[in-house]
């Protein structure tokens, strides 16, 4: 089965051009053009990808993503016709999987249509026996208990897990949740963790998981420091 593109445009004439190169590529597709509509459509059919206009009649992009992200992880790629714009999309962690600029080549947006599809297809797996992840609500539950978590929060937890005892720097840990680097600095990624482990410590406050490894990065280890 082919892999369904939801394209969430108001401009009817970009929709059919992103259509049209994504269906040559073996994607099906489907256009809403009305903010208003996407939520809905997007419950009922669950596609495996969002390509999402920020400015849509109806319902602006950034409210849809939110939403979305309450209750699914299907990939989101944000559309913008600002690259001012995509710094403020970024500090929202809004938690969408990557993000494109207007004007942009149709053949630029497939290859990052599918390398969102082959990073999320090929996602890290736990290997945990405390901690439980499921990729596809965001849900990560440590020693029985729920963690609240960021889509970042969960995504970086969720990579550092799959390689535990494994040292990772801030450049991987980036790459892991951003397609480009763009303006993300270490100091997000510090900032993050350092949140990720304040929320695992309010259940386990003498039993980190995440360890900062000095000068280096962050690693995963369920026994204690080594
Ligand atoms: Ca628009």
């Amino acid at each position: 089965m082919s892999d369904r593109v939801l394209i969430a445009e108001d401009e009817r004439k970009l929709a059919e051009i992103l259509q049209d190169y994504l269906r040559g590529n073996g994607f099906e597709t489907f256009i809403i053009e009305n903010g208003s509509e996407v939520v809905p459509w997007v419950r009922e059919n669950a596609p495996e990808m969002i390509l999402l206009d920020l400015m849509l009649p109806g319902r602006d992009g950034m409210e849809i993503c939110k939403e979305i992200r309450t209750f699914s992880a299907l990939p989101i790629i944000m559309v913008t016709a600002r690259v001012e714009e995509i710094d403020r999309l970024l500090g929202l962690e809004l938690g969408a999987d990557d993000y494109i600029c207007k004007p942009f080549s149709p053949r630029e947006v497939v290859a990052r249509v599918k390398a969102v599809l082959r990073r999320v297809g090929n996602g890290p797996k736990v290997r945990s026996s405390r901690l439980s992840l499921d990729e596809s609500r965001y849900r990560a539950v440590l020693d029985g208990r729920h963690l609240d978590l960021t889509a970042v929060e969960f995504k970086l937890l969720s990579f550092l897990a799959a390689h535990p005892g494994r040292i990772y720097s801030r450049g991987q840990l980036m790459d892991s949740i951003y397609a480009d680097r763009r303006i993300v600095s270490d100091r997000t990624i510090d900032s993050h963790i350092k949140k990720l482990r304040k929320k695992i410590a309010a259940g386990s406050p003498d039993d980190e998981i995440i360890h900062s490894v000095y000068g280096v990065g962050y690693k995963f280890q369920e026994d204690g420091p080594a």
